[in-house]
């Protein structure tokens, strides 16, 4: 079963409105066919990234989205905005959203059903905090998150997961080939009790903690591998181009 890379950044609180806008225009011109690149910058700039991208290859995408439709919600953005600005796809469940921002399973699972629900690509992030890991809890931890999902979801070229253990993110320990492999193979197979095979073959497991070019080419090899979600290494075109040519 073959899936099409896909590789996304996550910008987070990073960029200023110029640089987001260069850094874009310099990913879009690099766009290589045989893989999906994604950008997800932060809310305020998706307009003008979004103009400076038309046309080409690049996927734009929302780090966040709050699941009403609309109403008294201060500071939110609803899905309907985020598809007025051109967006394709949105994270929930970041790491950070839960664990720094303290966002429950309960709201995760509202925005991941509102996200695939609107129409859009929904990227769901799944990962076990160290702490985790030592004792053992991986499985039961992602399986929980992956439990986030939504009945609703049929679509699978809509729904990717993103494996992120939260002790790769940001800290330059990325997860090895091997330890990245077996909790993706684990994914698909959790996804295949709730879903077909058909389905599960076709969703894509990105893996998100510390990728860069360096450490791509053995991580993307992996066979339930299908891509990365990126953080530092996609804040440079050449860095974020680097990974995408290790697929
Ligand atoms: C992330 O935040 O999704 C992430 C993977 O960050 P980094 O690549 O910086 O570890």
């Amino acid at each position: 079963m073959s899936r099409k890379t896909f590789i996304a950044g996550n910008w987070k609180m990073n960029t200023t409105k110029a640089s987001a806008v260069d850094l874009a225009r310099a990913i879009a011109k690099g766009c290589p066919a045989n893989v999906t690149l994604g950008v997800a910058p932060p809310f305020v700039y998706l307009d003008a990234v979004s103009a400076a991208v038309a046309g080409s290859l690049l996927l734009l995408g929302a780090q966040d989205a709050y699941f009403e439709e609309n109403g008294a919600f201060t500071g939110e953005i609803s899905i309907e905005m985020l598809k007025d600005l051109g967006v394709k796809f949105v994270l929930t469940g970041h790491s950070e959203r839960r664990h720094v921002l303290g966002e429950s399973s309960l709201m995760v699972s509202k925005k991941a059903a509102a996200v695939y629900n609107g129409g859009l690509i929904l990227v769901h992030c799944v990962g076990e905090k160290l702490s985790e890991r030592d004792t053992g809890k991986t499985f039961p931890i992602v399986q929980e998150q992956l439990d986030e999902l939504s009945d609703s979801i049929q679509d699978p070229d809509r729904l990717v997961i993103a494996y992120e253990p939260v002790w790769a993110i940001g800290t330059g320990r990325n997860a090895t080939d091997e330890q990245a492999q077996e909790v993706h193979a684990f994914i698909r197979k959790e996804l295949a009790k709730r879903w077909n095979q058909d389905f599960t073959d076709r969703v894509r497991i990105q893996y998100g903690g510390s990728m860069k070019p360096d450490n791509a080419k053995g991580l993307l090899a992996q066979p339930d591998v299908d891509g990365g979600l990126i953080g530092g290494a996609s804040l440079k075109a050449d860095s974020f181009l680097g990974i995408a040519a290790a697929v």
